[in-house]
């Protein structure tokens, strides 16, 4: 085979370690082209949101140099895939055509015409596993069903579940001389006039290198004290490697295998490493979720929901997307989600039940701003995360659970350091008030030079009234199920 050519198509994989797809085609010997395609067509209108596309074009830069460092090159092109990779096939008279699995369920499609297609005219086929821990369909329940309650899910992985050790990365690649595809910056996945993204370098380093530092930062300062204080959004306490997993720039096989050897290291915590690992559990879970219910983006799992008496309100939900809802901690975490394409886990959840439950938009409105504006927006954990909150999905929180965001507020970031930063306006409140300002004595509000309505804004709603409102709503809908 030393002088065939095989393709390696990269989607959601883009790294050399632990990439089976490439280890395949490395196996098989000859040259190989590494190809990606941006397929906008294949998402209908679950096209990569503009912080996603933000980071691709700077993740796929890091891959095209780390090919280039190893003898290889990354052929880039922009359209339908199953004609790109026909035309590819054809000019460099390709002998097989591997890639790693996606679980939705546009890409499981796509992918299978793709490769009957190309099986008929002779290639070889293959597909791996790479983006999770386990295929999704593996955890099953007794009746032989895939799991609805996360405990179960992740106790059954658990046990029966083998995490396969990581794949090096090749130590060298043969190009196809004189193959040559789209240039990244035509592609302009970068925002321009205005460049609202110009912060995101400063907390981002997209690429397989950057996630391997973020990986090691967190396994260095993070993991020991991770149960205690992954709550806390005031500090660094939660490894950030979401959008490098998202992208695939790391494999979870990768974290895995460090985390356990972590664990040999003096000071290591088991409490720990079992809850950072439990949190790729969920990640595990919503792929699984992903992969077996259909529509998982628009559709609640709970169908009753499709009833719920949801107020859509547009001027409200302006507000919440520009952190402008007078609540101090749901203001902080979209107005960091503005500046960084990220938030943090706590906050999302704050954020995300106060607009389903405290101004009762409908969930997918959010998931859409989230989608639109999350660095690390996914397929699977985005929607099912979504769901979780509005009480809709499987495994959710009951939806008469309803976050207080002054009381998440006062717990989880006591000091107010997280409000202070997010939302500079408020940052000579004194801590008593800094989650309520509503309830800052006249002087306070002077001396910290706030004027609410003026340059903070009045709440949106009365949380007490608010809530119950929307279990007034929910009452409807459990009324309605009983008749
Ligand atoms: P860590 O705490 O360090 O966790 C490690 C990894 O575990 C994460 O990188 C992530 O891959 C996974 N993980 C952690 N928590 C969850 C969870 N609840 N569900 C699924 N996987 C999890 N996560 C995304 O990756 N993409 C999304 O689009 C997304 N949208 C969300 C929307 C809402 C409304 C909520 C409440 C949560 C969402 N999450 C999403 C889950 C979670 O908030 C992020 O994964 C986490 O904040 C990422 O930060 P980290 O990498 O530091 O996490």
């Amino acid at each position: 085979m030393a002088d065939a050519t095989n393709i390696v198509w990269l989607r959601q994989d883009l790294r050399l370690s632990d990439n089976p797809a490439l280890a395949k085609a490395c196996e098989r010997g000859g040259r190989i082209v590494v190809i990606y395609v941006l397929d906008d067509e294949a998402f209908g209108d679950r096209k990569p949101g503009a912080a996603q596309r933000w980071w691709l074009h700077h993740s796929l830069a890091a891959l095209a140099d780390a090919l280039r460092r190893r003898g290889g090159q990354l052929v880039l092109r922009r359209g339908r895939a199953a004609p790109i990779l026909e035309d590819l096939v054809a000019r460099t008279q390709a002998k097989a055509v591997y890639w790693n699995r996606c679980y939705d369920q546009e890409s499981i499609a796509r992918d299978r015409t793709i490769k009957r297609d190309l099986a008929e005219a002779g290639l070889e086929v293959e597909s791996f596993s790479a983006l999770l821990l386990a295929e999704p369909w593996e955890a099953r329940n007794k009746e032989g069903q895939h799991f609805k309650v996360f405990s179960a899910f992740w106790r059954s992985f658990l046990r029966n579940c083998q995490v396969a050790p990581p794949l090096p990365a090749p130590a060298k690649l043969t190009p196809v001389p004189g193959l040559s595809g789209d240039r990244l910056e035509d592609w302009e996945l970068t925002p321009r006039n205005p460049d609202w993204a110009a912060p995101f370098g400063e907390s981002w380093t997209p690429g397989e290198a950057g996630a391997k530092q973020a990986l090691d930062r967190f396994l260095e300062g993070g993991l020991a004290s991770y149960k205690q204080a992954r709550d806390r959004p005031d500090r660094q306490a939660t490894s950030r490697l979401s959008p490098h997993l998202r992208f695939g720039e790391i494999s979870p096989r990768e974290i895995w295998q460090a985390v356990h050897d972590r664990l040999g290291v003096a000071g290591a915590s088991q409490a720990g490493a079992d809850k950072f690992l439990a949190e790729l559990g969920w990640r595990e879970f919503s792929y699984s979720l992903l992969f077996h219910e259909a529509d998982l983006a628009r559709r609640p799992l709970r169908r009753e929901f499709e009833r719920f008496p949801w107020q859509p309100d547009p001027t409200a939900l302006r507000a919440w997307q520009r952190g402008r809802t007078g609540f101090p901690i749901v203001d902080a975490g979209m107005r960091e989600l503005w500046a960084c394409g990220w938030m943090h886990n706590r906050v999302r959840m704050i954020a995300a039940s106060f607009l389903v439950k405290d101004l009762l938009i409908p969930w997918q409105e959010g998931e859409a701003w989230f989608w639109d504006t999350l660095v690390d927006a996914d397929p699977a954990n985005n929607t099912a995360s979504w769901q979780w909150v509005a009480g809709c999905g499987a495994d959710a929180a009951p939806y008469f659970r309803i976050f207080n965001p002054v009381l998440q507020g006062e717990r989880f970031d006591p000091e107010g350091a997280y409000v202070r930063r997010w939302v500079p306006e408020l940052s000579d409140l004194p801590n008593k008030v800094i989650h309520k300002p509503w309830e800052a004595s006249e002087a306070d509000l002077e001396k910290a030079g706030v004027r609410l309505g003026g340059n903070y804004p009045e709440r949106l709603v009365d949380h007490g009234l608010a809530r119950l409102r929307a279990l007034e709503a929910f009452e409807t809908l459990k009324k309605e199920r009983a008749a």
